[in-house]
Order: structure tokens, then C-alpha cells, then sequence
């Protein structure tokens, strides 16, 4: 089949919900994707921060494929070693206290919502549900977390909305101050919004509203679903910034390019979810359990997190040295590129036929790569984004 027929296809049968790049592809190894006619890519997207691995790493593969024939999905009235573990080791790596497992970056943050909501009620009874959010923020597609979006362009067409949203502005302590009415049981926020365009918060910002937050009871949520999995050389990007949160969502990168969610719990909340009040069919599959095994085995550890630190400065370094970059911010492996000519689409498109994949946030170029990128890998697609910026000046 060729990309052309591919696309017709595509055109008739699938509902257009995505404005996608002209390639199919159907193959990869590390940070190399391979399109349907052979051509390749240097992917610095990783399925938008999914594929923490890379394409078809070997012990994932080795993981996956070993699980796929023992045991490939068992329903939550059962009991799983591999759920445990999984459980077991993100407790350890973050701190917190329990998880639930779900399959999607917004599933984590509906069930954020509703630990919120009942903490709140259990404790204080009704009226006091409101969750502040930020101006600009994503947290995800379901009718709730579109509401829980701080943007007004997703809140359109699919009235009514979840009602108890509230918008603070990011980085302004005396808005937020103001929003923490006494209806208020919950803040949620990036600790860098990804989909906004990059835009990290400020440490004292975060410090100061997470103790707010503690003063007034209200839970801290922090959604870590593109921060988190070591992407910006913490496991979770709140280890850097000095806080506790109260619950944090996860998802993305978790299983390394297999649907997983993960909710996590600090003290306060650990035992908000009784048997009833939240499930899921999927949510902690074996198969997506073993990936995320494999993955946490490897992203977690001290040098690992070093190493991408340190590849994320190699980037920046090497990005700052490019004609057209205007600003570059983020953080780790977590990259948005300010161009000077304001071009970001033109320049992902251009990219795509001198063969590198990168992503856009809002009018930002922004970077995801693999984790365990090589430096020859990133050296090759740099050259690539060099020579595509540059031309378009
Ligand atoms: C991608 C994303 C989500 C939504 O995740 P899905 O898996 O697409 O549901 C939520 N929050 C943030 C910060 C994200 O980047």
C-alpha cells in the first residue's frame, strides 16, 4: 500500500479528528522511524513523550511480547502481581502513598477529580467542590477535563460542561490567592504546560500555592501526564520544584508506548477510593504493566535522570547556536523553540520532508524525544532542524 491510498483511506473511514503530517509509518528502531515507502525520520517526538524507550527497544519488546504469551488480560476483580509491582515501584519513586491504574492521561486526571471532590465531601459534605486550574493548561478530552482546561477554545460545542472549574493565571500568586474561595477543595496544574506551549511555573509560585494549599486544606494536584517519567530529569517534574503533592496524575511515557494511566495518592487521600466509587475494564493490564516495569526499571535511577539532564543541555546548547531560535524553554528532554519568524508549523512541516518529526505547542517547535536518544541520533536530527530553520529565514 502507498502513503496516497493510505490517506484516502484514512479520509473515508475515519472520523476526522486529526490534522496530521503527510507520512505513514509503519516501523522503527530507537530514535529512527521508517515511513511506508522506506523513507526515514529522526523522531524527535516520541509519540508525544510517549515512547520513553524509543521505537522497539529490546527489553521492552522482550517485556512485552514474553507477557503477551503468558497472561495478556485479566479483569480488577482478580489480583495481579504485576499491578502490585507496578504500584509498589511508583510509590517508591514518588513518594506517595497508593495508585490506581487507568489507561490515559485524562482518565488519571477524572479520577484526580473525583479524589478531590469526595476527600472534600467525606470530610466537609457538600459545597465545597470547586477545582482551580490554570489559564492555559491541559489536562485532557473527556467533557470533564476539557472543563478542567484553562483554555476557552476547548470549551465550546459539547455543552454543558462539568460544572466547579475555576481559572487562575499562572505564575500570579494574587489571583490564585483570590480564586481559593471557600468552595475551593482542589488546585490542579502543570508544573510546565506542554500543550500551552512550554511554559514553566515559577518555584517560589509553586512553593507559595502548594502552601496555601496545605494551610487551607485544599489538595494539591500536579499533572505530571507530560512532565512526568523522568522527561525533564526528575522522575516526576515536582521533585525539582521542593513540594509534596497531594495526588499526581501520570500517563504518557509511563508504559512506553502502551496505554497507561496511573492516579497516586499521598497520605491525605489514600483512602478516598473505597470498593465502588472508581473502576475501570483496562485500566492495569498485564501486558501494559509489564511495559511500564521495564520502563521504571531503567528511567528511574540517578544516572539515568543525570544523563537526560545532560542531553537536554546538549540540545539546548546546540539549539542556541541555530539561525532563527528566538528563546528555548522547558526543561530536560521537555524543549519548546521560540522562532524568530514565528513559523513553528511551516518549520515541523519542512522538518517532516527533510526527514525529522517534531512537534508544535500553540506557536512553539517543541521537542520529546526518546529518552534513551543517542548523540548521534540527536546530532543527526539537530543537523536536520539546522538546516530547515536556517532556510526558512
Ligand atoms: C496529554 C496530556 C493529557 C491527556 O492525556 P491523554 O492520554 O491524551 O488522555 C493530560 N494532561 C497533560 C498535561 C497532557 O500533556
Amino acid at each position: 500500500m502507498n502513503f496516497e491510498a493510505i490517506q484516502q483511506d484514512e479520509k473515508q473511514y475515519m472520523m476526522q479528528a486529526y490534522g496530521r503530517f503527510p507520512v505513514a509509518l509503519v516501523s522503527g528502531k530507537g530514535a529512527v522511524a521508517t515511513d511506508v515507502s522506506g523513507k526515514e525520520y529522526v523522531d524527535f517526538t516520541s509519540g508525544i513523550g510517549v515512547n520513553s524507550l524509543g521505537y522497539c527497544d529490546e527489553g521492552w519488546t522482550k517485556a512485552v511480547s514474553v507477557q503477551a504469551a503468558t497472561l495478556q488480560h485479566i479483569s480488577n476483580l482478580y489480583y495481579s502481581p504485576l499491578q502490585t509491582e507496578v504500584a509498589k515501584t511508583l510509590c517508591g519513586i514518588a513518594g506517595m502513598e497508593k495508585v490506581f491504574l487507568c489507561n490515559s492521561g485524562a482518565e488519571a486526571n477524572e479520577c484526580a477529580i473525583k479524589i478531590a471532590r469526595k476527600y472534600s465531601f467525606d470530610k466537609y459534605g457538600e459545597g465545597r467542590q470547586t477545582i482551580v486550574t490554570l489559564v492555559n493548561s491541559f489536562h485532557g478530552r473527556t467533557v470533564t477535563t476539557l472543563a478542567a482546561t484553562g483554555q476557552e477554545v476547548f470549551h465550546n460545542y459539547f455543552f454543558p460542561f462539568t460544572e466547579g472549574f475555576a481559572y487562575a493565571k499562572a505564575n500570579d500568586l494574587e489571583d490564585m490567592n483570590q480564586k481559593l474561595t471557600g468552595d475551593v477543595c482542589a488546585v490542579m496544574m502543570e508544573l510546565i504546560q506542554g500543550e500551552g506551549g512550554v511554559m514553566p511555573l515559577d518555584t517560589e509560585y509553586v512553593q507559595a500555592v502548594a502552601q496555601l494549599c496545605a494551610e487551607k486544606d485544599i489538595l494539591l494536584v500536579v499533572d505530571e501526564v507530560q512532565t512526568g517519567v523522568s522527561r525533564t530529569g526528575h522522575f516526576y517534574c515536582y521533585q525539582g520544584y521542593g513540594i509534596t503533592p497531594d495526588v499526581v496524575t501520570s500517563a504518557k511515557g509511563l508504559a512506553g508506548g502502551l496505554p497507561m494511566g496511573a492516579c497516586l495518592s499521598g497520605k491525605k487521600t489514600a483512602d478516598v477510593i473505597v470498593p465502588g466509587s472508581h473502576g475501570t475494564t483496562f485500566g492495569g493490564n498485564p501486558i501494559a504493566c509489564a511495559a511500564a516495569l521495564e520502563v521504571l526499571s531503567r528511567v528511574a535511577s540517578p544516572e539515568f535522570l543525570r544523563e537526560v539532564r545532560e542531553k537536554g543541555d546538549y540540545i539546548r546548547s546546540k539549539l542556541s547556536q541555530i539561525g532563527n531560535v528566538k528563546e528555548i524553554r522547558g526543561q530536560g528532554m521537555m524543549i519548546g523553540i521560540v522562532t524568530e519568524k514565528d513559523n513553528a508549523k511551516e518549520v515541523a512541516g519542512k522538518c517532516l520532508e527533510n526527514g525529522l518529526l517534531v512537534l508544535t505547542a500553540k506557536t512553539l517547535l517543541r521537542l520529546l524525544p526518546p529518552l534513551t536518544i543517542t548523540y548521534e541520533e540527536i546530532d543527526r536530527g539537530l543537523t536536520i532542524l539546522k538546516e530547515t530553520m536556517e532556510a526558512t529565514l
